[in-house]
């Protein structure tokens, strides 16, 4: 290939954003742009940002200043930043950062060609951060990342309406905006016959699917079509809302053999003064009550989710009361963060806000209860036999083969690569606090 050349791409943040960077990829390789993984071969570099948190926002710009020095050695390299911080920060990011060439803003990638054009042509810096009415890189369907690739992202919609009081995204990421039904289908039978057995449907509140569409299609009529899809045999969604959660979704986990078992359902937290300050829409009865009626539908659902501690005017008694949900829910995982005041949100300017030991000491607390939570979990499918779906070797031993339960369990065990792309049974032979150990039967 002539003119060929070379983009390096870093993302943070969520699944949303790894797959929006399989995007960029997709759309740069018609450029003639090559993925490399040595930042130090690379023509663009690329940063897919998140500002969900302060910590990954962060390390967006240390990550720059690490830069400079390639910057200084290739005037022509093109360093751009994209995803939430940059829709968030935009000239601002350019004003602060002396030695970045683009900024492009979420709804911007399907722009990237020329905009890096733009950057090359000029060498003065560009920042696109528009919203759009139509996402056009919503049905840009990404190219096959490595050969072994057996599950893939689909995004289905992107941007939220809800507007937790505590949350950037409906800022950065825009309103809610569903992808057309015929697409999501066609790219999810593309995938198919590229050897992807299972899929993950994408959003940030994938329950209310449909919204703004003249398709009149609900979130679990889309998961019954997907359902009839030959050759996909696993399907995932996330993030779901719980009080978008509908009770036709809800009956989905029990009818369904391929909507696998496993919801993650952020809950954020256990005290209702504080859920009513993050604009949550749900009490901890509701939620509990929620998670009752998925284990009626399935009995074997795993649940997992998001919760903070330390939002602004949380006590000691609100803490407590997460606490007790935890202990009555007994999620098969907890991912766990300290609030982070954003920007422009309504719960950075409650003068309340909480100090950042109190924060730690609380998350620590949080998170040992919960690894206990886990391991019990995990230990007690010892002796089970679990259908896992190979997806590759385990990249730590690079001797065994990786997969993952329908509860999306991981789980190591002695095989050969052939397995990749099969469902097996492998009986668990230990459960450890991040995964299980089997043998394949
Ligand atoms: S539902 Fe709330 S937390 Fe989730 S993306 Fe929307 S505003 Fe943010």
């Amino acid at each position: 290939m002539t003119n060929e050349r070379f983009v390096y791409v870093q993302t943070f943040g969520c699944q949303m954003n790894v797959h929006d960077s399989e995007k960029i990829l997709s759309i740069l390789a018609e450029h003639c742009y090559r993925p490399t993984g040595d930042v130090r071969r690379a023509d663009i570099i690329l940063l897919n940002t998140c500002s969900v948190r302060a910590k990954p926002e962060h390390k967006v710009y240390s990550a720059l200043g690490r830069f400079k020095k390639l910057k200084e050695k290739n005037e022509k390299l093109v360093i751009g930043v994209g995803g939430c911080v940059a829709q968030q920060e935009g000239e601002r990011l350019l004003e602060r950062v002396g030695h970045l060439d683009l900024i492009f803003g979420t709804h911007n990638l399907h722009r990237l060609p020329d905009l890096i054009r733009e950057v090359q042509a000029g060498r003065a810096p560009v920042c696109a951060v528009e919203f759009f009415e139509e996402v056009q890189s919503l049905n840009t369907v990404p190219m096959p990342s490595h050969g072994e690739k057996v599950t893939s992202y689909v995004t289905i919609m992107q941007g939220c309406d809800n507007f937790c009081s505590f949350c950037i995204v409906p800022y950065v990421r825009g309103r809610e905006m569903s992808r057309p039904r015929e697409t999501i289908l066609e790219e999810i039978e593309t995938l198919s016959k590229r050897g992807v057995r299972e899929v993950t449907l994408l959003g940030q509140n994938v329950n209310s699917y449909g919204k703004g569409l003249s398709e009149g299609l609900t979130f679990s009529q889309l998961l019954a079509r997907v359902n009839e899809i030959e050759g996909i045999w696993r399907i995932r969604f996330t993030t779901s809302h719980p009080k978008d959660i509908s009770e036709e979704l809800i009956r989905a986990f029990g009818k369904s053999r391929k909507v696998c078992k496993h919801i993650h359902l952020p809950f954020q937290s256990g005290s209702d003064k504080i859920l009513e300050m993050m604009n949550r829409g749900y009490t901890g009865d509701q939620y509990l009550e929620t998670v009752e009626k998925l284990r009626e539908s399935c009995p074997e659902i795993a649940v997992t989710a998001d919760v903070m501690v330390g939002f602004p005017g949380e006590d000691e008694g609100d803490f407590l009361e997460t606490l007790e949900l935890i202990e009555r829910v007994q999620f098969d995982n907890l991912f766990s963060f300290k609030y982070s005041p954003r920007k422009g949100t309504k719960a950075a300017r409650v003068p309340a806000q909480i100090d950042e030991t109190t924060k730690s000491h609380r998350l620590g607390i949080l998170q040992e209860l919960q690894k206990g939570i886990t391991l019990k979990k995990n230990r007690a499918l010892e002796g089970r036999c679990e259908e896992v779906l190979v997806e590759g070797t385990n990249k730590v031993t690079g001797e065994e083969m990786t997969g993952r339960t329908s509860s999306h369990k991981v789980v190591n065990f002695k095989g050969s690569p052939e397995l990749i792309g099969q469902l097996v049974k492998v009986r668990i032979e230990a459960g450890y606090a991040n995964s299980l150990r089997g043998k394949i039967m």
